[in-house]
């Protein structure tokens, strides 16, 4: 029978006595680390490293700079650069949790390792479509703004309720707004806002996450983003739809670094009456693929059906391993079907 996957009291029993029963813990995040998998994998560190136990926090790419400041990031383990020592340290754990990710593919090049690890596995996220079989407790709630919100929920309903402290409160509410947008969509629950106001009572300065965040780019950064808008846009208003794609030299030219890329999707649907974006990146080995929609265009589902990906109704991710020239042919002759097959 299929767990019961939101928060029930019993479900807090398990998920302490998990914890009771382990000395070592690791804490994934999903590849190319956004910053929801970061706040809530952070969120949950500083929590559970002052229990006394052994906390690892790992992530299997570089992060970006800008999250840089969020409390604990000095702890992160990062695979591409740290190799055999993580899969050592993952083996070795008594636990394993996995943040913002509900399939273990979503880590990439750590996808064999937690494949192989033969202990519990807790899963804290808000994906749809978990890989069930996959976790021993699920915490899976497509309807929360994000896994970081979702993290807040189980903490504060728990024994470790008192732990939290103005660190793990910012790694928590930044997670939060990344996810939203700095709550512009994925948050018309009031308890996205309730949650937002007992964080801030941790003593945040909201001005100041937003400015770390948001207004701490590298000039060059900055550039990509001008040069994708100006220069490598594309509009179908035929489709309610436009697309960006940056090739390699494209990105080695702006000096490309983790993150770089990340938001620029969004501005396809700041047009009128667009509303499909998708923003394709060539990488060494494959294409990969942001989509952003409004409304009830379901990109979670198209990403899925020909991209090899997946995520929410309005925000999913892809890969394709064409060239990057043959992925925008296949992609121009679907868009039709968007408007015949993709709204809900
Ligand atoms: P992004 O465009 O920022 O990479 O991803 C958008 C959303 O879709 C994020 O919530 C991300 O976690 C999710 N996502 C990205 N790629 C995939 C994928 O291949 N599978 C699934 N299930 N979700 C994805
Ligand atoms: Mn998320």
């Amino acid at each position: 029978m299929p767990q019961d996957k939101t928060i029930t009291t019993e479900k807090i029993l398990q998920f302490e006595s998990m914890i009771d029963q382990a000395e070592t813990i690791s804490i994934l995040m999903h590849a190319n680390p956004d910053g929801d998998t970061m706040g809530s994998a952070l969120g949950l560190y500083n929590t559970l490293i002052k229990t006394g136990k052994t906390i690892h926090v790992i992530s299997t790419n570089h992060f970006a700079d800008f999250y840089r400041f969020l409390p604990g990031t000095n702890k992160i383990r990062v695979f591409d650069a740290d190799n055999t020592d993580i899969k050592a340290r993952m083996q070795s754990s008594d636990l394993v949790f996995c943040m913002d990710f509900n399939a273990s593919h979503r880590t990439g090049k750590l996808e064999k390792i937690l494949n192989a690890f033969e202990g519990p596995k807790i899963l804290i996220d808000h994906h749809l479509f978990p890989d069930e079989s996959f976790f021993d407790l699920l915490f899976s709630e497509p309807g929360k703004s994000s896994t970081s919100e979702l993290l807040f929920e189980i903490l504060i309903q728990s024994k470790y309720k008192d732990l939290i402290d103005q660190d793990i409160a910012t790694d928590i509410f930044v997670g939060i707004i990344t996810d939203t947008g700095s709550f512009s969509h994925s948050c018309n629950d009031p308890a996205t806002f309730e949650t937002s106001a007992k964080l801030i009572r941790y003593g945040l300065n909201v001005k100041e996450i937003n400015d770390k965040v948001y207004n701490n780019s590298s000039e060059e950064r900055l550039r990509l983003l001008g040069f994708a808008i100006s220069e490598k846009l594309v509009t179908f208003p035929e489709y309610k739809a436009a697309y960006f794609s940056l090739t390699k030299e494209e990105l080695d030219r702006f000096k490309n670094r983790p993150g770089f890329t990340e938001g620029v999707v969004n501005y396809g649907l700041a047009i009128k009456g667009v509303d499909f974006s998708a923003l394709l990146t060539e990488k060494d080995e494959l294409v990969k693929i942001s989509f952003r929609s409004k409304a009830n265009l379901n990109v979670n589902r198209f990403a899925r059906d020909h991209f090899d990906g997946g995520g929410h109704v309005n925000a999913a991710g892809g890969r394709s391993h064409l060239s990057l020239s043959e992925t925008l042919v296949k992609l121009e002759r679907l868009l039709p079907l968007l408007q015949t097959e993709y709204y809900d």
